[in-house]
């Protein structure tokens, strides 16, 4: 028996007979099997309370991967069939001076209920961002609870000019905010991340902001 599996997952070894795959994959196997043994509940517990960073940062980078990819292969995609397209091109006919303009700065009140200025920025974050965090809360509530709160806070803050849309600000932290953001809506085929720029980096849409000026 493996020590470690031994210490944590003494049940959830015994459930999976023989196998010997390390602890982190008998876990994840008997999730998603739905193991009956009653006594793998402890364990579990265990394990998911060790493993909290881990899945936290996990999920994170599902969530903005997400992000990206219904930004790039689902908002931009232009077909005359695709609705989400016709949503998104709302937000890029904005001119950069009613989107940057610095009375914007601080979120409007109807942003504390997640409404956002009107109905195509609305179920523009509602689809792009907020449905994936639901669906993580919905698999993992422990790790969706402070995504789904971090997405609040996040979405409040970002929305306007403080962070998104701030033409003065060189994205701090690989995070999609002000320039990196600002290039997009200069080349729109590039920085389709909304929270992070690591998937741009990946998948190579990424395009360098810095020293640009955009007003
Ligand atoms: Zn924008
Ligand atoms: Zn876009």
């Amino acid at each position: 028996m493996n020590s470690t599996s031994g210490v944590l997952l003494p049940h959830i070894e015994s459930c999976v007979g023989d196998y010997t795959a390390p602890a982190w994959l008998a876990y994840f196997q008997a999730l998603f099997t739905q193991s009956t043994c009653s006594s793998d509940r402890a364990a579990w517990y265990s394990l998911l309370r060790c493993t909290f960073a881990i899945r936290f940062a996990i999920w994170f980078l599902v969530w903005t991967f997400c992000e990206y990819a219904t930004h790039r292969w689902l908002f931009h995609s232009n077909h005359k069939w695709n609705p989400f397209f016709k949503i998104h091109q709302f937000h890029h006919s904005l001119s950069l001076e009613s989107l940057c303009a610095k009375e914007n700065r601080y979120p409007k009140p109807l942003y504390f209920v997640w409404f956002f200025d009107n109905v195509y920025e609305t179920l523009e974050i509602l689809i792009g961002e907020t449905i994936w965090a639901l669906l993580i809360y919905w698999v993992d509530p422990e790790v969706g609870l402070p995504l789904l709160c971090f997405h609040y806070v996040y979405e409040l803050l970002a929305t306007d000019s403080l962070l998104e849309h701030n033409a003065e600000l060189e994205a701090p932290l690989g995070l999609a905010v002000g320039k990196f953001h600002l290039e997009h809506h200069r080349v729109p085929t590039s920085n389709f991340g909304f929270t992070i720029d690591l998937w741009d980096r990946v998948f190579g849409t990424y395009r360098a902001s810095t020293g640009k000026k955009y007003l």
